[in-house]
């Protein structure tokens, strides 16, 4: 009767828990161990993503830190960043928001969703604007406008073109309607970028959705995406219910926006450095 008298090693029950809620209790999984892949829905052990953090299953990006992207994309130590310490106000008073912004500074070390700068990739010389899902869905509020606006007119004067790295759930609504008018500042900075004959290119990364995708998203010269990104301005929900009808699987994927035409093309993230340095080959990229 050995088995028995071992029960303690086989069942731990901590005793101060209900029965109900033992049961309740999801697995307790080490955070810093696993990732959930929210394409294929499988449990990663996070070694096997890689550095480039992609699910070895269905080769889906995962999302990943504006540094990181800097690590993966850039020639190394050839970032400057520019435009940082600009002031965010708060034009609306929305409750708690200077707040909620001190602790998503202090946890991802950006001053605000978006990094922008100057960079070489492949030796050729850039201005880089990588955004960050992890500050407020990088959300794009007065600073992001702001930032991306001069990176364009920085661009324009030093004759460089752009890249541009979007993940956004679109504009800010701690900002109101003062986030809904960087779509126009943004596009008019575009426009003259386009007009001096400067080359700009866009990576449609997850997720890039609502006033981000309604402007300057979708207004590069070359439009890239990487695999199974969900691209779209309103959420699957609220189309469904307007249009009444069912929608495909793969809608607002990047492989249903390559098929329509609104990308140009799907490229793996550890391609993509390559494939950037070609097209600026390729677009009058400096050297
Ligand atoms: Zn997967």
């Amino acid at each position: 009767m050995a088995l028995f008298s071992k029960k303690d090693k086989y069942i731990r029950i901590n005793p101060n828990r209900s029965i109900k809620e033992a049961a309740q209790a999801k697995p307790e999984v080490p955070d810093e161990l696993f990732a959930k892949c929210p394409a294929c829905q499988h449990t990663i052990y996070k070694k096997d993503l890689g550095k480039t953090k992609v699910c070895p299953l269905c080769s889906y990006n995962f999302r990943i830190s504006a540094f990181e992207r800097l690590e993966l994309t850039i020639d190394p130590a050839s970032f400057k960043e520019l435009f940082s310490g600009i002031e965010t106000k708060n034009p609306i008073n929305f409750p708690n928001y200077m707040e909620k912004l001190a602790t998503v500074r202090e946890k991802t070390g950006l001053d605000e969703a978006v990094l922008t700068g100057t960079a070489t990739i492949c030796d050729h010389k850039i201005a880089l604007g990588i955004m960050d899902s992890n500050f407020i869905m990088a959300s794009m509020g007065t600073v992001v406008g702001e930032k991306i606006t001069r990176l364009f007119e920085y661009a324009t004067e030093e004759k460089l073109p752009v890249v541009l790295f979007t993940a956004s759930g679109g504009a800010r609504m701690q900002e109101g309607i003062m986030s809904l008018m960087q779509m126009a500042k943004i596009s008019a900075a575009v426009q003259r970028h386009s007009k001096a004959g400067l080359f700009y290119l866009t990576v449609l990364t997850d997720p890039t959705t609502g006033g981000v995708t309604a402007s300057f998203a979708m207004e590069g010269d070359i439009i890239l995406a990487e695999p199974q990104t969900l691209i779209g301005f309103a959420g699957r929900r609220v189309i469904e219910s307007t249009v009444r009808e069912n929608l495909p699987d793969d809608f607002q994927k990047a492989e249903f926006l390559l098929e329509h035409g609104f990308v140009d093309a799907i490229v793996e993230r550890a391609e993509l450095r390559d494939k950037i340095g070609q097209l600026l080959g390729l677009h009058g990229g400096q050297i």
